[in-house]
């Protein structure tokens, strides 16, 4: 799964109260005395540290059928559920499953009807006779499942645990499409068919669903029937004969363009929306190759029937590894235009990656999640790696880690392995996620290429359909490298934080001798006090050749000496940037201008020239920089350059505008352009939002006019009313916003229930300047706008701006004679008030 974070923040975490179990023991019970006031004072501990094992199995599921129907009207599923099962070991009489929110029809075995007892949550089905292992159990269950209804809850990650979700039933919203389509990680899809929802269950699926003819549909497996009935409905037969866990389970139904491209005997499926048809394999590029490129990274071929890519709209979370049907949310469906700016390489490649590490091999318990998390963020470097090179992967990678950092500066550090989490959902966060891939990057380095991709292999060959934990991994590296990893385990794996390093560089000219000393600084109470470190040290020479040292250190300080030689014109702790570690070290302007010269290492780089981007010295490299593969020192270097000061580089910034490959570049050209005469830019604008250029470089455009007053402006906005780029969203609003003009109104609230949470505050700021202006009758009928979005369904962050909108215009009614005005609007906000069950906007609402 891959998450999106969104501007708001990280929301808490609204937990649904966990069911009471009653275990009921025949002949014992156990009660503990209380622990007493000295006992709690006692340095030994009382009581075994929190601990959250896989679930325990008593029946092994083997296959599950499903045949659904859905009533778009009720949000309900009507189900059929055939599930086949036998005793793990121990015999059973009797079986608990996972069914969140069902009206129970009839539960049967063969003919035979039988007895269950449901609280809403768990169902416990008793069984006809005792069965043993070897014996086959084949259950029928007839439900009707109502995930809309019920407790909703869900967490920062994964916003909400309703499992299935209906969009637009009703065909009320026009911009919107009605679909239904399903979330299952973490164990959400026992609230649409009965199953044991836990990672380490596993089984064959067939999925049948009866819909109208109109909709396509898609779930895991191979679609192996497709009969119209006399109804006008269709059913569609999905098959899926290699077993994967519950939580991997997808539906979608909805009015898509699917798109099929058969390569080297396997299907893709791209289902978007239709307007977005000509772009379906642009959105998903690369996917074909990215599987030749893992399948034979990891000699192990891509192990499912088919890959189905889709658009999910209102999507919970950023994008899902359904087995073979990965769901993905809208902000991944782009025209080929708004694709120059920012490609979909990362989450293609990491969702895909799941589909060796998380569906043929499944973390045991939600505390091993990083063996899946860890591995599909790494598989985007390896991506990027392999099909651009290390710059871009390397780039990605510090993002990582500053993703990291932050998050264990802000919300602490715990063991990448962590069964002690407080609540399964929080696993999905930076140390499963990045954590886990930088952790991957090390053991790489440490094991060489090679041994990382035949350990892997094993990993999978060894482990391919079953469960696993993080020991399983490490002993598969241990077998193919002969080397013993425990420490490396240990250290990264099932211990929190990270070193924090202090470096200083000493070179002593009478022993012709450089010494680097490191200091762990970090503290003993967020990190391991000693960090054992095993990485290179690179000295560049006075013509800039590099010679790399094997450093390793495992005490706390250490001083490294290198004998025998001249003075190094830079010297770097790390040479490579492979170490997950805090690097504290100062470096000359020289040292700096050195690296940017000699390095090849996009991290080193991109420090020094930063460092450097304000000095006069800079000039020396400029040209290097503007040369350099890596666009974002082309980029610096377009940057650098002051056509005010140096107008006869003018001719030159235009060029690199109208050739550069990378717009970022070209924006930065055009940006550096507007800085001189605004006159002999202005054919450049128009050009730019005549033509097909990236949305970047049409917003730089659009902002320009709108800066220097230009009275053209209005001829080209409307253009680019319709675009969703959300640079472009937001100069179209703020223009129409300055407008002061009603009729603008409408561009707004098309699209205040669908503007990125990432543009929506602004954009909501900007509907408020121009709504204020308007009628006292228009304001009414745009708060009763607000309202419907304050009591939607939706997301969270958009029902408070709504509110909050409502309340500014409010309290714009303060004066004696406007009371009127006032009443209507607090009537409004107190309905919305009034009706709010979510207790965070409740509190929010308070203030109002
Ligand atoms: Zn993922």
């Amino acid at each position: 799964m891959l998450l999106m974070t969104s501007c708001g923040g990280t929301k808490e975490v609204v937990m649904v109260a966990p069911p009471i179990e009653e275990e009921m023991l025949d002949t014992l019970v156990v009660t503990a005395p209380p622990i007493t006031k000295e006992e709690q004072e006692d340095p030994i501990a009382q009581v075994l540290p929190p601990y959250n094992p896989s679930a325990t199995r008593y029946m092994d599921l083997l296959h599950t059928t499903l045949d659904l129907r859905f009533d778009w009207n009720n949000q309900w599923v009507i189900g059929t559920a055939n599930i086949e099962m036998t005793p793990v070991f121990y015999p059973q009489s009797s079986v608990e499953l996972d069914a969140k929110g069902f009206d129970i029809n009839r539960i049967s075995k063969g003919a035979k009807e039988l007895k269950y007892a449901y609280d809403g949550i768990k169902l416990m089905i008793f069984l006809d006779r005792t069965y043993t292992r070897g014996e086959k159990v084949n259950l029928i269950i007839d439900y009707i499942a109502k995930p809309n209804e019920g407790p909703e809850g869900g967490s920062a990650a994964i916003t909400s645990d309703k499992g299935l979700f209906f969009i637009n039933p009703l065909g009320e919203d026009p911009n919107k499409p009605m679909q239904i389509w399903t979330q299952g990680e973490t164990e959400n899809n026992s609230r649409w068919y009965p199953t044991f929802d836990k990672p380490n269950e596993r089984m064959s699926q067939q999925i049948s669903m009866t819909v109208d003819d109109k909709y396509s549909t898609l779930s895991n497996g191979e679609l192996i029937s497709s009969i119209r009935n006399a109804d006008g409905t269709r059913t569609d037969t999905w098959k899926q004969d290699k077993p994967h866990a519950p939580y991997l389970t997808m539906v979608a139904v909805g009015e898509y363009a699917v798109v099929k491209e058969e390569v080297e005997g396997l299907e893709y499926l791209y289902y978007v929306e239709e307007p977005y048809r000509p772009y379906a394999k642009t959105i998903f590029n690369h996917t074909p190759e990215m599987i030749d490129f893992f399948s034979k990274k990891l000699a192990y071929e891509y192990p499912w029937d088919k890959y189905a890519q889709v658009i999910a709209r209102d999507y919970v979370s950023g994008a899902m590894e359904n087995t073979g049907a990965v769901v993905f949310g809208e902000f991944v469906q782009k025209t080929g235009r708004e694709l120059i700016d920012n490609d979909n390489d990362y989450i293609v490649a990491h969702e895909l990656f799941h589909h060796w590490f998380g569906d043929l091999v499944t973390c045991e318990s939600w505390a091993n999640l990083t063996l899946q998390e860890g591995f599909a963020n790494y598989s985007e470097y390896l991506w990027f790696e392999y099909k651009y090179g290390r710059d871009r992967a390397d780039k990605h990678r510090m993002s990582e880690m500053q993703g990291y950092l932050m998050s264990a500066q802000n919300q602490g550090t715990h063991p990448l392995i962590w069964y002690d989490h407080p609540n399964k959902e929080l696993m999905f966060d930076a140390h499963s996620y990045n954590k886990g891939g930088l952790v991957l990057h090390m053991l790489r380095n440490l094991v060489g290429d090679d041994a990382f991709w035949a350990s892997l292999n094993k990993y999978l060959r060894d482990n391919e359909f079953t469960a696993v934990e993080v020991d399983e991994l490490r002993m598969a590296f241990e077998d193919v490298t002969g080397m013993d990893l425990q420490w490396f385990f240990d250290q990264w794996y099932l211990s929190a934080g990270h070193p924090i390093l202090e470096i200083k560089y000493e070179y002593i000219a009478e022993e012709r001798k450089q010494l680097i000393h490191v200091d762990q600084v970090q503290n003993d109470e967020d990190h391991l006090p000693v960090y054992r470190l095993e990485t290179e040290i690179a000295l560049y020479d006075k013509k800039g050749n590099a010679t790399f040292y094997p450093a390793t250190m495992d005490t706390r300080n250490t001083t490294f000496e290198i004998e025998n030689i001249d003075q190094p014109s830079v010297v770097v702790y790390d040479g490579h940037n492979d170490l997950l570690a805090v690097v504290n070290q100062a470096r000359s302007t020289e040292e700096n201008l050195a690296l940017l010269k000699y390095s090849d290492n996009y991290i080193d780089k991109l420090k020094a020239a930063n460092a450097l981007k304000r000095s006069p010295l800079f000039e020396t490299v400029l040209e290097n920089m503007l040369n350099e593969p890596h666009e974002d020192f082309r980029e610096l270097a377009v940057e650098y350059i002051n056509l005010r000061k140096q107008p006869d580089q003018k001719e030159r910034v235009e060029s690199i505008l109208d050739s550069d490959p990378h717009s970022s570049v070209r924006n930065a050209a055009l940006n550096s352009l507007l800085k001189t005469d605004y006159a002999s830019v202005k054919p450049k604008l128009v050009n730019i939002l005549t033509g097909n250029d990236a949305y970047s470089l049409a917003a730089t455009a659009l902002k320009a006019m709108k800066r220097n007053n230009d009275p053209d402006l209005m001829n080209y906005v409307g253009d680019y009313e319709k675009v969703n780029y959300p640079a472009i969203v937001s100069i179209v609003a703020d223009i129409y916003s300055s407008s002061g003009n009603g009729k603008y109104l409408g561009f707004f609230e098309d699209r205040l229930e669908s503007v990125s949470l990432f543009a929506m505050f602004n954009f909501y700021n900007k509907y408020f300047d121009l709504l204020k202006l308007q009628s006292e009758e228009r304001q009414i009928e745009a708060a009763m706008k607000l309202k419907e979005i304050a009591l939607s369904g939706g997301n969270m962050f958009r029902k408070f701006v709504a509110t909050s909108t409502i309340n500014k215009l409010e309290d714009r009614y303060s004066s004696p004679g406007q009371e009127v005005m006032k009443i209507k609007l607090r009537k409004i906000l107190d309905e919305i008030i009034n009706q709010e069950t979510d207790e965070q906007l409740q509190s929010r609402y308070r203030s109002f």
